[in-house]
């Protein structure tokens, strides 16, 4: 770590911009060999305040709602993608607005919507996504291919549709199976998505990789990702996009907290001013156990500790760590990787302030950006 945590106050995200960079130079390497377009997936990471850093090396930004559209155009420059499950008429103007390309779910969304984007005047590249039935992701709750999914459109409906109606309307197709994956499942997925639907990809003008790219990831094998995107640029002559999300804040950000108590209860627990359900959801959701730094796996130092939070939830437990020394109120633990889906998921349930959010950088040392209160808690009921 290369900051002091000192005087900080807790909670605080802190994101690491030279980390930060570190895999920003990377994407770039992909798109300078291949041209290919890199966007931010904004429902990862959207840390506006990173935005223009981000800009200097990724082509723009994607979205999943009007909001992450607004907040792409605002703050970053650059193209602004949208996909959405549905969307909502009473949004579809402004989204139109703000969007250079739009990514449709279905057929139905694209006959209802597409007569309004033509009638808007405004030139915006529409598209579909693909469900090419083949997806390697293990957790049924991240896998978009899944039987009865709500995701992408399938080879059967494409046939279909096309028995009374053609691809006039658009030019490009996009597919989002992956979940933190190597680009060896890029490959097989690639391949999948050549043979069920390359009839159409020669029709069209770009293809949209999606995201789960894990990009950044000490192990990612990047020549089998740049030749996976050269494959689909020389077979079709269609630009490719991709939009990681959590690949470019991999590794670069932590949660600075402070221990409140410690209890015992057959065994060692500190209860600390952070919270997993509240300030690192996916703790409880994927499930995954962050690093601590410092502290090891239970039992490999001296004094083992469950840490939990100070919510009223019974499961509210980051886990179970080891550390050199006993733990007191007032320490200070650093968990890691907690940039991406992280401050973009958080919640004020029982009332739990919101973790501030700051950046430390070589040339800046650390600044706090922002800090909440009560009243962003009280300003989301009645
Ligand atoms: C979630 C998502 C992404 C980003 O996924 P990561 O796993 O964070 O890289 C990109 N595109 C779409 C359509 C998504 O739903």
């Amino acid at each position: 770590m290369n900051f002091d945590v000192k005087n900080l106050p807790t909670p605080i995200y802190i994101v690491d911009e030279s980390l930060l960079k570190k895999n920003l130079e990377l994407l770039k390497q992909v798109s300078d060999a291949t041209g290919c377009k890199i966007l931010l997936a904004q429902k990862a990471f959207s840390m506006f305040s990173e935005y223009p850093l981000i800009g200097e090396y990724l082509q723009g930004t994607t979205a999943s709602s009007l909001y992450e559209a607004r907040l792409g155009r605002e703050e970053m420059k650059g193209e602004v993608h949208i996909f959405s499950p549905a969307y909502r008429e009473d949004e579809i103007s402004e989204i139109i607005s703000l969007c250079d390309h739009m990514v449709f779910n279905s057929f139905s969304q694209l006959k209802k919507y597409h007569p309004v984007i033509e009638s808007s005047g405004k030139k915006i590249d529409c598209g579909l996504r693909i469900n090419p039935e083949y997806s390697e992701i293990e957790t049924d709750l991240y896998n978009p291919c899944i039987p009865g999914s709500r995701f992408g459109i399938t080879l059967t409906q494409f046939e279909h549709y096309l028995e009374t109606e053609n691809l006039e309307e658009i030019n490009g197709l996009h597919f989002h199976t992956m979940c933190e994956q190597n680009s060896d499942v890029l490959e097989r997925t690639v391949r999948v998505v050549d043979e069920k639907f390359g009839k159409f990809i020669s029709k069209m003008k770009w293809v949209n990789f999606g995201g789960g790219h894990h990009i950044t990831r000490p192990d990612y094998d990047i020549d089998t990702l740049i030749d996976s995107i050269q494959f689909m640029k020389e077979k079709y002559g269609v630009e490719v996009y991709l939009e990681p999300g959590e690949a470019v804040a991999l590794n670069t950000g932590y949660l600075v907290t402070k221990v409140l108590d410690t209890l015992e209860n057959g065994m060692d627990i500190a209860i600390l001013d952070t919270s997993a359900a509240c300030h690192m959801p996916d703790v409880l959701e994927m499930p995954y156990r962050p690093e601590v730094i410092g502290a090891g796996k239970p039992g490999e130092n001296p004094f083992t500790y469950r840490l939990g939070g100070p919510t009223c939830l019974a499961g509210d437990v980051i886990g179970d760590y080891s550390f050199k020394e006993p733990l007191q109120p007032g320490d200070t633990l650093v968990f890691c990787d907690m940039a991406h889906y992280s401050m973009v998921k958080n919640n004020t349930f029982n009332g739990i302030g919101l973790p501030a959010i700051g950046a430390w950088s070589p040339e800046k040392g650390t600044r706090i950006i922002r800090q909440f209160g009560y009243d962003d808690f009280k300003m989301r009921l009645s």
